[in-house]
């Protein structure tokens, strides 16, 4: 998963940054409210945090031209302690939730997985659940037949992306694009050394190939 920080406070969007990275998502950040309207529409993110205030345009501009041109990724804002008036303005404008500044990084989290689980159609159980297979998002453990099995962060991430999308074909490149963030080498290679890793991990059938066209989670079929 992809995730997009526009926010010109360098201080929080570090802070931010390296919080969702230990938790699995690749991230890019922008300052500027004129690079934002655009590399938001045209790069694939999954999802975008959204200061208001920002340099170029405003956060509350920016969402009401994306929304106006059909831009559809759940988008999260950020907003000062107490500027009511803004948030009400931020979900009219079409965002998807809003968070207070400041705030606890575990909120911040739990709320990016609701948005994610729900952009995917899925239930926002406790733990993320695809044919017959558990994650823990917050151990980075996939938990089968009550077993909990280790991931490396690589693995988690990917097995996370093939979860939300559960039968679906799913391309190299798709995964090249929602895995990594826009200034890290991609490699396709690599992405099928982690998805052998997987197999080894969930069971051969876990993950099909399908060829020429990429792969698909199915689980583990019950018998
Ligand atoms: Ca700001």
């Amino acid at each position: 998963m992809r995730i997009l920080i526009v926010e010109d406070n360098v201080a929080l969007a570090d802070e931010l940054s390296a919080d969702l990275k230990r938790c699995g998502y690749a991230v890019d950040w922008l300052a500027d409210g004129r690079d934002a309207l655009y590399q938001g529409a045209s790069e694939p993110y999954d999802l975008i945090l959204l200061d208001l205030g920002l340099p170029g345009k405003s956060g509350l501009d920016i969402l009401r031209e994306w929304r106006a041109t059909g831009m559809q990724r759940p988008v999260l804002i950020l907003t000062a302690r107490d500027h009511w008036v803004e948030r009400i303005d931020g979900l009219k404008a079409g965002a998807d939730d809003y968070l207070t500044k400041p705030f606890h990084p575990e909120e911040l989290q739990l709320r990016i997985q609701a948005l994610l689980r729900r952009a995917h159609g899925q239930v926002n159980q406790p733990q993320l659940e695809a044919a017959g297979i558990q994650l823990d998002e917050a151990k980075q453990a996939v938990i089968v037949a009550g077993n909990s099995i280790e991931l490396t962060a690589a693995e988690f991430s990917l097995l996370r992306y093939l979860m939300l999308n559960v039968g679906k074909i799913i391309s190299k490149s798709q995964l090249n694009d929602h895995l990594y963030d826009g200034e890290n080498e991609r490699d396709s290679n690599v992405i099928e050394v982690h998805i052998n890793h997987l197999r080894s991990k969930l069971g051969k059938s876990a993950i099909e190939t399908k060829r020429g066209q990429g792969y698909r989670f199915i689980g583990i079929q019950q018998p």
